[in-house]
């Protein structure tokens, strides 16, 4: 459930019209429903409370959605970070969520990346590699300490989703196998700068089955025995993120997050170790629309072709992902169109939607794609020289531009060019 609805004719994300954003901040840019990200939030850490000896540690996947503004809704919420980059990290920590609920994710985490995440005594590395616990080790012996880690297994489950978001796979780069994992443990555990907390797993994004997960948690279970029998600490089972949201509504809706709580707590029952959770999409996805404006309808041989100012640059999921994005106007006249969106920049993979029923629309009209609030800015580029796509948040009738528009001075004046062409 969202906060963007018609009112009056006209789209709102909670009580603010989404043409009074699009007139004073321009278009395109990244509308953020805070009611919604708390909304969803509650509803997440409702459906795994109870779940595991502990409260549940609920750390968000930054990168679906790193805004600082957004990271502190969630750090208000008691979220955690599930970071990738140093970049990440010290944006968490700059929205005030607390260095011991931070876990590092990632295969190629930097000597540097490390010695800053131990400085700002994260809770957790999640592994990745034994190359990698080798570097983490002889870095926090050198600072003095000992890092916590977890290993990230690869269970080899086929998650069923877009092969660019499945990660649980024996082919994927990530995590170590499964079945080594009671060899690496035992090594790591006699590395002098790590301390062993755990277990982690994330099998890809964009799940729209529990089946996969279940298997997956499964086998960690039964990786949890094995390694307790070995001897190591197991405090902490770092299930991952992943769930599914709707994005067409002619498709069937993704399992719940309560139906999701169901089967953790099926199959962690007697695990008697804290769990751990990553959820980046669920928590933003629908708490976020990217604003519009119809450049032009452009006759095409087959539909119209509606030309958007936002591109792939601003929305990249169509064109990585083949991703579905509703699309809507913002004023719906009552009729619809069949038609082509595409956006300005120069490749064919600058297409929103081919096809397409949805709200006639002409030149000049608002349109806002649904269901953008993840992996939507975050991908932003400059591609095709266009500024970064700035973001809003609305809170109720008060909203603020959360970040600005790139000038295009500054995206000029970023480069520099050497004295010897100067002349
Ligand atoms: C991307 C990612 C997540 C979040 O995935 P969602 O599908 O957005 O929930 C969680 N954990 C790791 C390690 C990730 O790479």
């Amino acid at each position: 459930m969202d906060h963007f609805t018609l009112r009056d004719g006209q789209l709102h994300a909670e009580d603010v019209a989404l043409d009074t954003i699009a007139d004073q901040v321009g278009t395109p840019v990244y509308v953020y429903s805070q009611a919604t990200i708390e909304r969803h939030a509650n509803v997440f850490r409702d459906a795994v409370t109870g779940a595991g000896n502990d409260a549940p540690w609920i750390s968000f996947a930054v990168k679906a959605n790193p805004n600082r503004a957004v990271l502190s809704v969630l750090a208000k919420q008691g979220f955690g970070a599930d970071v990738v980059s140093a970049g990440e990290l010290l944006r968490a920590v700059a929205a005030g969520i607390p260095a011991e609920k931070i876990i590092f994710s990632g295969v190629g985490k930097t000597e540097e990346e490390m010695r800053i995440a131990l400085e700002h005594g994260i809770g957790q590395f999640n592994l990745e590699s034994e190359q990698e616990a080798e570097m983490l080790s002889a870095v926090a012996a050198a600072m003095g300490t000992r890092a916590p880690v977890v290993y990230r297994v690869n269970p080899d489950v086929d998650a069923g989703t877009h092969a660019k978001i499945s990660t649980g796979k024996s082919e994927n780069k990530f995590g170590i196998p499964i079945n080594s994992a009671p060899a690496a443990y035992a090594r790591a555990a006699a590395l002098p700068g790590l301390k062993i907390q755990g277990v982690a797993v994330h099998i890809g994004s964009q799940l729209t089955d529990l089946g996969p997960l279940a298997a997956a948690f499964e086998k960690v279970g039964t990786l949890i025995a094995t390694l307790r029998a070995d001897g190591h600490a197991m405090l902490v089972a770092d299930l991952g993120g992943g769930l599914g949201v709707p994005y067409n509504p002619a498709q069937p809706v993704p399992p719940s997050p309560a139906e999701y709580g169901e089967m953790v707590r099926r199959v962690t029952a007697g695990w008697d170790i804290r769990l751990a959770f990553e959820p980046g999409r669920l928590i933003v996805a629908n708490a976020g629309v990217l604003l519009s404006r119809v450049v032009r309808v452009k006759d095409g041989a087959v539909h119209p072709w509606v030309i958007a100012d936002a591109a792939m640059n601003d929305l990249l999921r169509p064109s990585l992902y083949d991703a579905w994005h509703d699309i809507r106007g913002v004023a719906p006249k009552g009729t619809n169109m069949v038609a082509n969106v595409v956006g300005p920049v120069c490749e064919t993979g600058d297409t929103f939607a081919m096809a397409r029923e949805m709200d006639s629309v002409d030149a000049g009209d608002l349109i806002a794609f649904m269901t953008a609030g993840a992996y939507g800015a975050t991908m932003a580029s400059t591609y095709n020289s266009r500024a970064l796509t700035p973001e809003v948040l609305v809170s109720g009738d008060r909203w603020t531009v959360v970040r600005a528009r790139q000038p295009l001075e500054a995206l000029i004046a970023a480069d520099t060019v050497p004295d010897w062409l100067a002349e």
